[in-house]
């Protein structure tokens, strides 16, 4: 960045994990592929803002599946040189007393126009740190609590301070995706704090800390919200902090990341519209908006489509509402393309599990991280009648995917129990299962399926995404009402629903049949024998969905909502 440029940043963005590169395993799923599209999303729409990231030297993890669906991880180192410039800039943070420092590696995003949006990879593997803290930028999520918790004040501390160091002085505002940044919060409220001042109140700015922060929440799943124990925070942070303050970061006896979020923020948002209700359910008290979630369409439309659009629609790419326009398109210039991309999909499928598929059978399509709500398993609950389903309404295949977090002996149960599944299924159903899920495959994955399949149990995903990146590839969405899809889904248009949102939720096997009622009256025969209106239901996906949910529009709502 030139001098300039260093000047007239007044955004900064951290974040815990950023998507940006299928071959940068710098992300885990959601929320980092989340990160990644808002900041392509930023450069496109030449945002002046930066990110902050740990550099994640050896990745989250590359998956293998043994023939039982037993999951081993190994490190996913990736080579760093080849994407990102080290800088001379240097900072420190103290963690038990002992100064740990921190260098940066600089990744450039450019956008459509040419503009550049630097993200900040932050490393601690310097030879004069102590060797346990040159390992705090390695892994994504890995390691224990201690671990995480020195990684977050690299990240929230540390990042405060080397963009500093960088050169930019101007940052005006300060977004924190996910509680994973806050204790950014707390090193600006230290700033402030005024020696000799007795009542608290006065001692520390709040309000001017809170003009300056801004939180996004990514989930009502206790475990996502991070607390660490107060010893252990103490500990690590000493005296370094407005520790004096309880009342802002400790419940329950815990340092509370959200809680230092909620407290020190002066926008919060959920991710969908109903996100944003579940979430001032939980934190009664605060003002909580929300802004529904989107893809960067550029990266996740595959080849065909993107061909298909630059045709019918010039100048999509800078912008992405008028894929709108998408109803004038004819439907065989649709069929084709998606035909294309399925091809893609099928012929990879089968070079790498042998599955056998072919590219006339209906396929569906389910790949997300895999734990426990979000019930991997439920379209395999029922074999009887899903072969019933499968020999009466029309033959299907199914294509899996998923990574389950190494600590997540439920979702490996479950990962386990779907192979089990797919060796009863042979050979009347073929079922495949990709190992290693990545950007990759789920470019793949979901431009290449007939038909997207989502079902979690509400009202746990907060928004969810690839049904996002399903649509723009004109492939429609059946899923519970959680999430975006509440706001996505006009039955028969855009897609199905699973049940209603009074039936849904309350009990898997209803889930279960809810869904299996719906391929077999509707979705299937509909794809067999009126092609017409299935494709219909495809351009309604695209020109309904596409254009809306998608970065370019969520982040000019963060930049007039929360940035301006
Ligand atoms: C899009 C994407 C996700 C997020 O998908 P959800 O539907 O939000 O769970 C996770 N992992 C990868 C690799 C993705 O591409």
């Amino acid at each position: 960045m030139n001098k300039q440029d260093l000047k007239k940043r007044n955004i900064a963005y951290f974040t815990m994990e950023a998507g940006l590169d299928t071959k940068m395993s710098t992300y885990s799923g959601g929320l980092g592929v989340l990160a990644g599209d808002t900041l392509k999303s930023c450069a496109d729409l030449g945002v002046s803002l930066i990110a902050v990231t740990l550099l994640n030297e050896k990745g989250y993890f590359a998956q293998k599946l043994d023939s039982n669906g037993a999951q081993a991880e190994a490190p996913a180192g990736w080579p760093k040189e080849e994407f990102l410039t080290l800088l001379p800039a240097q900072a420190s943070v103290n963690i038990e007393g002992r100064k740990v420092k921190i260098q940066a590696w600089e990744y450039g995003i450019k956008g459509i126009t040419g503009a550049i949006v630097p993200v900040y990879f932050l490393d601690t593997n310097l030879q004069e740190n102590a060797e346990y803290d040159r390992n705090l930028t390695s892994f994504l999520y890995g390691g224990d609590q201690w671990y995480r918790l020195c990684q977050e004040i690299i990240l929230g501390i540390g990042g405060v301070r080397i963009i500093e160091a960088i050169g930019y002085k101007n940052i005006e505002k300060y977004h924190m995706n996910e509680g994973h940044a806050a204790f950014l919060a707390l090193e600006l409220l230290e700033r402030t704090k005024k020696d000799g001042e007795q009542d608290l109140h006065k001692k520390y700015d709040l309000e001017s800390v809170r003009n300056k922060c801004i939180f996004t929440t990514h989930t009502p799943v206790a475990a996502g919200h991070d607390r660490f124990p107060l010893e252990l925070a103490r500990k690590a942070l000493q005296s370094n902090l407005p520790l004096e303050m309880p009342d802002i970061f400790i419940r329950d006896n815990e340092m509370n990341m959200t809680l230092i979020a909620l407290n020190l923020s002066k926008y919060i948002n959920g991710v969908a519209k109903r996100h944003g209700e579940v979430t001032r359910e939980m934190f009664p008290g605060y003002s909580i908006d929300s802004i529904t979630n989107g893809v960067h369409l550029l990266t996740w439309a595959a080849p065909a489509f993107k061909k298909l659009y630059d045709k019918h629609i010039p100048g999509w790419q800078s912008d992405y509402f008028s894929l709108r326009y998408a109803m004038g398109i004819p439907k065989d210039e649709i069929s084709r393309a998606h035909q294309e991309a399925k091809k893609e999909l099928i012929d990879h499928v089968n070079a790498r599990t042998g599955a056998g598929m072919d590219q006339d059978t209906f396929t569906i399509g389910f790949a997300r991280r895999v734990t426990a709500y979000k019930r991997a398993d439920l379209l395999l609950s029922d074999i009887n009648r899903l072969t019933e389903i499968n020999d009466k309404a029309g033959r299907m295949q199914i294509i899996y995917a998923g990574k389950a977090h190494p600590s997540d002996g439920g979702g490996k149960e479950l990962i386990r129990n779907i192979f089990s599944r797919i060796k009863e299924l042979k050979p009347r159903i073929k079922v495949a299962y990709l190992e290693n899920y990545d950007m990759t495959q789920g470019r793949l994955i979901t431009s290449g399926v007939d038909l997207w399949l989502n079902n979690p149990l509400p009202p746990q995903e907060a928004s969810g995404t690839s049904g996002m990146k399903a649509c723009l590839n004109g492939v429609p969405n059946l899923s519970v009402l959680d999430g975006w899809w509440i706001e996505g889904c006009i039955e028969n248009v855009t897609g199905w629903a699973i049940g209603t949102l009074q039936s849904q939720g309350r009990d898997s096997a209803q889930d279960a049949r809810d869904l299996y009622q719906k391929l077999e009256k509707i979705i299937i025969p509909m794809f067999y024998k009126e092609k017409d209106k299935w494709l219909e239901v495809m351009r309604h996906a695209i020109a309904l969905n596409a254009s809306f949910f998608n970065t370019q529009r969520m982040v000019q709502e963060y930049v007039l909502n929360a940035y301006l």
